[in-house]
């Protein structure tokens, strides 16, 4: 694979990035996709050298030109992180359909994450109607199967539905430390990877936001201030998720 190719495909991924920072910006707002992008601070009409990815934020030194206001870093992150997955799909798995399906996947759990980060929201319809796009994809590439993603969206929406019901008894009085958001992302997830890859995949999630609690734990008990109470339980889904899909062997089904 040369060098020109990745760099290419890299350059791709950062354009899908910013197209995907569009979706995690208008989605909580319930905007189209039709109008030009105005400046999320100020809503002056960006100049066309705000759009370009990676570096119009670079560039802008995090401030919005307009208003200088501070950009939000999730931008710069989304972009980053979208061309970096998509460049190392593409040196796993060339230019197949293999390839396409787990942009496609990774492309909803990028936005996913973001706005459960920022928001602590998950979107039913934004993952589970994906989820049935990936469930009958399934059928298109050598690595997965109609039945291997059927069964992999039902075990892992059984597990996440019990886990959400003890948690509800657990801390009836508090928010959960899960919501319903997660179960449905579950069962994309489940839907993405199938049955066969459900727990390693779920499995670096579950480690990282538990790692991330113990920090946050000892931070408030080290009397820190404004330490947050809940996690955004999604978000380190999805990027558990993402991580084992680069590094991860999905075996054949
Ligand atoms: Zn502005």
């Amino acid at each position: 694979m040369d060098i020109i190719s990745l760099i290419l495909v890299f350059l791709a991924g950062a354009v899908l990035g910013s197209f995907l920072n569009i979706l995690v910006i208008r989605i909580p707002k319930e905007r189209g996709l039709g109008s030009a992008p105005h400046c999320t601070r100020c809503g002056q009409k960006l100049v066309f050298w705000q759009y370009i990815p990676i570096l119009g934020w670079l560039i802008q030194g995090g401030r919005a030109r307009c208003c200088q206001r501070p950009l939000h870093w999730m931008s710069l992150v989304v972009e980053v992180l979208t061309a970096v997955t998509v460049m190392l799909l593409y040196q796993k798995y060339g230019l197949t359909l293999t390839f396409a399906y787990f942009v496609f996947v990774v492309a909803i759990l990028i936005v996913t994450a973001a706005i459960d980060w920022i928001h602590r929201l998950i979107y039913t319809f934004f993952v589970l109607v994906p989820a049935l796009i990936v469930m009958l994809g399934a059928s298109m590439i050598p690595e997965h199967s109609i039945l291997n993603a059927f069964l992999g969206a039902l075990i892992a929406g059984f597990a996440f539905v019990l886990l959400f019901i003890l948690a509800r008894i657990l801390f009836p009085a508090k928010a959960a430390p899960f919501g319903l958001g997660d179960v449905y992302l579950s069962i994309f997830i489940g839907a993405a990877v199938g049955i066969l890859d459900l727990m390693p995949a779920l499995f670096y999630g579950i480690l990282m936001a538990g790692v991330f609690s113990a920090a946050l734990v000892i931070m408030k008990y080290s009397g820190r201030p404004n330490v947050p109470d809940y996690i955004a339980y999604g978000t380190f889904l999805c990027l558990g998720t993402i991580g084992y899909l680069l590094i991860g062997d999905l075996p054949l089904f």
